[in-house]
């Protein structure tokens, strides 16, 4: 790929703010995401990424082989800087790069690990100041998304894939400069990792949420893979908690049963303890030693001492399962799917974290790699068998309903990238 020089990027520069400060205001401003729009991402690749080449697309595997080699790359895509954070790079500088940074401003780093390609890319949705859902235990969206995402990275790169991530820590991040980064790497597969929150009623199965970006037969693919593996991972470990919530009640049934005959014995005991006492005291002659008179103090009271295991629900609504949603305009509705080019592209919301049975399960850390292994295999199974369809899939949505901020260049705080 043949980058602009820095001479040549001046040029832009001059329309466009500094070529080097990171604090230059709104030089790189992307389309639909900030009222203070300057310049939207098509434009900006045309104003810097001249003569680009687009990366070559990543081939998907086979049974045996799921990741293939990655296409050659001259120049990385995206780099890593020195705290951890990932950038998208838009053009070369003699010894540095031109780089985008996670609030959407232009930087120059000189010092980066570079990402030339990869066969994923995962987003951990939400980070810094924007915590996403939030559970009843005080689980944070966040970082439950990072953990799983750093836990399938972790099981995939296992695998022989290659994966980057748009999130590194808890930090801020833009829809359009996650989908950004997806775009530059341009992987096979991009997949941002959410759970969910809001009130729902009970579901009898899970209400998994994925949203692929529309007309794009390969992001429906894999949400369907996708849905398909975690309802089948989360089905048997609903009927287990449901099961066992259900022995818990059979027990604390037999022990309010065992609770009443022995009051009643109590009672009866004590009857008839006093109906002796009656007729001593009438026949005022000394009893022989009643056999049954010492039985009250024989009874002992049932215990119950079987930990609480709660009600099991899942949570769920009319909108579970795998669709696109588009907005009036005919774009992806979500920014993160917009924003990645012509990357396949899915949201995924596990399950719902507002709902205190879902929360429970998640604090659980064993559910976590749980949830990593469901991605990683329907990303092998996405790689590893082309004509695999999946199951889930619902009416697409077309609406403007507002969901709600988050992800927007006035709520970015940039991350420290030294
Ligand atoms: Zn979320």
């Amino acid at each position: 790929m043949k980058f602009f020089s820095c001479n040549l990027f001046l040029t832009a520069a001059l329309l466009f703010g500094s070529c080097s400060s990171p604090t230059a205001p709104d030089t790189l401003a992307f389309v639909d995401e900030s009222p203070q729009v300057t310049l939207d991402l098509a434009q900006a690749k045309q104003q810097f990424l001249v003569d680009s080449q687009p990366t070559l697309p990543v081939p998907l595997g086979n049974e045996t082989q799921p990741f293939v080699r990655l296409p050659q790359s001259d120049e990385p895509k995206a780099g890593i800087t020195p705290s951890g954070v990932v950038v998208p790079i838009v053009a070369k500088q003699d010894t540095s790069w031109l780089a985008i940074t996670s609030c959407q401003n232009p930087v120059t780093l000189k010092d980066i690990t570079p990402i030339h390609s990869a066969h994923v890319v995962l987003d951990p949705g939400h980070g810094g100041r924007e915590p996403g859902a939030v559970g009843y235990n005080g689980l944070r969206e966040s970082d439950l998304n990072l953990q799983v995402a750093n836990k399938s990275k972790e099981l995939l790169e296992a695998k022989g894939a290659s994966v980057a991530l748009t999130r590194t820590g808890d930090y801020s991040l833009t829809v359009a400069s996650r989908g950004f980064i997806a775009e530059q790497i341009n992987p096979a597969l991009f997949v941002s990792i959410h759970h969910n929150g809001g009130a729902n009623g009970f579901s009898e199965d899970p209400g998994t949420i994925v949203l692929h970006k529309h007309e794009n037969e390969e992001a429906e693919r894999f949400g369907g893979i996708f849905y398909e593996k975690l309802q089948s991972a989360l089905e048997p470990i609903g009927a287990e908690k449901k099961a066992a919530h259900a022995e818990y009640v059979k027990k604390k049934e037999a022990f309010e049963e065992e609770l009443e005959a022995y009051e009643q014995s109590v009672a009866a005991d004590k009857e008839a303890q006093q109906q002796t006492a009656d007729i001593d005291s009438a026949e005022a002659t000394s009893p022989e030693p009643d056999p049954n008179e010492n039985a009250t103090a024989e009874l002992t009271p049932p215990e119950f001492d079987v930990e609480e295991i709660p009600a099991f629900n899942w949570s769920g609504g009319p909108n579970a399962g795998v669709r696109a949603w588009k907005r009036a305009d005919n774009k992806d509705y979500l920014g993160v799917l917009r924003n990645s080019g012509t990357t396949p592209a899915a949201l995924v919301e596990f399950l719902y974290l507002s709902n205190p049975s879902e929360a429970d399960l998640l604090a659980d850390e064993a559910f976590i790699e749980t949830q990593a292994q469901v991605l990683t295999d329907s990303i092998v199974d996405y790689f590893s068998n082309p004509t695999l369809q999946g199951s889930g899939f619902v009416a697409d949505q077309q609406d403007d309903q507002p969901i709600g901020g988050g992800g927007s260049k006035a709520s970015c705080t940039e991350p420290e990238l030294q």
